[in-house]
Order: C-alpha cells, then structure tokens, then sequence
C-alpha cells in the first residue's frame, strides 16, 4: 500500500512500532532495578530418571515485575543480553545456584543433587569467566562437580577456540557441561568431540512427537547412541507425557526433565518434593 502511494507515502510514524520501543524502554528501565529490588527468582525443575528418583535441577530464572507480574525468561533475557544486563544477572544467577548447592551439601539425603545454570553467550566470553566462576565456587566451598553449566551450540561454535580453551580450564576445576538444545544447532561433530562437554540435552522439538513422528524417533536414537559411544551424558527436555517418557526409556535415555515429572517451582516446593521421596 505505501508504495502505491507513491514516493511520499515513507513511514515516519507507525504506532505499533512506537509502542513497541516505548514498552522496550520501560522494560529496560525496569530491568535495571529489578537486581536493586530483589524481584529476580531462580525456579527449579526436577531432572529425573525413570525411577522418578531426583538427580538434580535446572535452575530457570523468573521475574517477578512489581506491575507486570510474572514475566518469563524469553521475555526479558534477549534484552538483557542486547544491554549487558545478562551480566550481573548472571552472576546473581550462579551465586544463588551456588548457594542452593551449599545448602544440600550440608544434608547427606541432598549432597549428590547438581544444579544445571544456564549461561548465556556474553556472560560465558567475558574475559574473566572462568576467574568469576572459580570466585563464586570458592568463596561457597560447594564441590565443583555439583555444578553444571548449560551451554547452547551457538555460544560454543562463536569462537570455538577460545571457547574449548574457557571449557577445558573450568573442567580443571571440576565443573561440567551440558550442550542444551543439543539439535537445533549446527556444531558438526567434529567440533562436538573436541569439546570437553559431560552431556547432551535433547533439544525439547524432537521429544514433542516422539511417539508418532519416525524421523523425531530416529533422530533421538541417534543422538543417544553418538553421546553413548562419546562417552557423554543425556538428558531429554520437554517430557510432557508418559508415553514420550516410556518411549525415551526403551531407546535407552536414562534421564528427563519436563511437564511431566515437575514444572519449574519455587524452592520451598522443590524441597518439599525431595522430601516426599
Ligand atoms: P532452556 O534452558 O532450554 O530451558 C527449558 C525451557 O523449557 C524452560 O523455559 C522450561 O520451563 C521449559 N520446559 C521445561 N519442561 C517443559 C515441558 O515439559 N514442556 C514445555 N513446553 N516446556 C518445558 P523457561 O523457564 O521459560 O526458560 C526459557 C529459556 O530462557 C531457557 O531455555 C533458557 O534459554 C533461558 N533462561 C532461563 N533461565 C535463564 C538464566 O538463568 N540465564 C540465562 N542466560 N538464560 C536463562
Ligand atoms: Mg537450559
Ligand atoms: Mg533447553
Ligand atoms: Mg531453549
């Protein structure tokens, strides 16, 4: 339409769009006191085997906005990442999670739990994240190995030099690694071996139709036997349904996380479950 009207149809304003970069600007506003304000959570969901016994968590941060209410990660998180937020968020983030760990160290029913962070891709290249990780894991005195950080292929494949280079030294001090998404990137498994990675995350799209589409089917097979024969870990995100789980069970996918065993919850609830066994 606006090229029909020729050359001085050009747009100068266009309310949603203005209403988009007002809502943006608030949102930024607001997201630089919510640290200030406490009104950051970190959620926990249960990662399980098919015993339903509790192995661990990811932590999943939530925000809980003064008039917004509730607003969800992938709300909020591209924005912080676009505007260095991500960068104290996510030392908040590990502190917490590194605290929470110290916590069930101190009970022998909980001290096995790991607790899997989410690092976003300019928090994991600052220069000095392997010296804030080690700060934060020190200063804690919680076991290395308790901890595992989420990364996803993009962040790895960024600069992949430097990045097995950050990975290898972190493994040094014990932690571990998980490749989330694991899937819908596009490392090739050259790269994949070169990386010190503990475990692969099935990427939740290929759980979704797992029982009825053949090629889903296939493709978690495969991804299983690849981490198996590599000597990784797996874990599959998004098990919502029992059949996605007894299907993931006979492919031989020992752990899950999804809908189905627990959503994410608040601290308190996630003790409570440990609790009920
Ligand atoms: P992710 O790391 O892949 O986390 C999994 C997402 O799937 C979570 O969404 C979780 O609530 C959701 N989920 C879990 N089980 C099921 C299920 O059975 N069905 C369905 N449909 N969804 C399920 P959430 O909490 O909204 O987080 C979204 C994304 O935001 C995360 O994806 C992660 O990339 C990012 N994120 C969350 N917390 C943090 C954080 O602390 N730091 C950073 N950098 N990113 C975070
Ligand atoms: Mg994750
Ligand atoms: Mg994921
Ligand atoms: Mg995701």
């Amino acid at each position: 339409q606006a090229k029909a009207s020729g050359r001085n149809a050009m747009c100068f304003f266009d309310p949603q769009m203005q209403t988009n970069i007002t809502n943006r600007v608030a949102l930024e506003k607001d997201l630089k006191l919510a640290l200030a304000e406490n009104q950051f959570m970190l959620y926990y969901q249960p990662q399980v085997l098919h015993s339903q016994k509790i192995i661990g968590a990811e932590a999943l941060i939530r925000w809980h906005h003064p008039q917004r209410g509730l607003v969800p990660p992938v709300d909020f998180i591209p924005l912080a990442e676009e505007t260095g937020l991500i960068l104290p968020i996510g030392q908040w983030v590990l502190e917490t999670a590194c605290a929470q760990i110290k916590s069930w160290e101190d009970n022998e029913h909980t001290r096995h739990l790991q607790i899997a962070v989410n690092v976003s891709a300019r928090q994991f290249h600052q220069t000095d994240f392997v010296e804030q990780v080690s700060h934060i894991l020190s200063h804690n005195d919680i076991n290395p190995a308790n901890l595992k950080l989420e990364l996803t292929e993009s962040l790895v494949l960024g600069d992949i030099n430097n990045t097995i280079l950050k990975m290898r030294k972190l493994r040094e001090i014990g932690i571990r690694f998980s490749m989330d998404d694991f899937g819908t990137g596009y490392s090739s498994l050259s790269s994949l071996k070169k990386l010190p990675i503990n475990q692969l995350k099935i990427d939740q799209s290929f759980i979704r139709d797992i029982t009825s589409d053949h090629d889903d089917a296939i493709i978690v097979q495969t991804i299983i036997a690849m981490a198996t024969s590599l000597g990784m870990e797996v874990i599959a995100e998004g098990v919502e349904t029992e059949e996605q789980r007894a299907f993931l069970e006979l492919l031989g996918c020992p752990a899950i996380q999804g809908y189905l065993f627990g959503r994410p919850m608040p601290i308190e609830q996630f003790e409570a479950l440990l609790k009920k066994g």
